[in-house]
């Protein structure tokens, strides 16, 4: 299967058709799905529970579907705004590694093992 963003844009609206959310409801939908992956993450690193990557990844890929459907809803082409926000991203990231990078260092040391 062909996953690049735009076919999964393309691929979301063909699976979906019919049961397609208004734009309202496509992000609530958005918002509950980001709630299942923060739900997974509060159980596996919090509450010291098993949760699969497996899990993860099936949550993960919801929050995708669901931005899919939203950029759909949108008329949003998002290959060419990833590629413009990553671009964006690039010149920015330089500066957040100076001020941000040492102490996210210590965190991803301190928390993550
Ligand atoms: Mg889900």
């Amino acid at each position: 299967m062909d996953t690049t963003i735009q076919a999964v844009q393309a691929r979301v609206a063909e699976v979906l058709g019919p049961i397609t959310h208004p734009r309202v409801g496509a992000g609530l939908a958005l918002s509950e799905e980001c709630g299942e992956v923060t739900k997974l993450i509060l159980e596996r690193e919090v509450y010291g529970q098993q949760v699969s990557e497996e899990a993860i990844a099936a949550e993960l890929c919801d929050v995708v579907v669901c931005v899919a459907e939203l950029a759909n809803l949108y008329g949003v082409d998002l290959g060419a705004a990833l590629a413009l926000k990553l671009d964006d991203l690039a010149k920015r990231a330089p500066g957040w590694a100076e001020s941000l990078g040492p102490s996210l260092a210590v965190a991803r040391a301190r928390m993550d093992g």
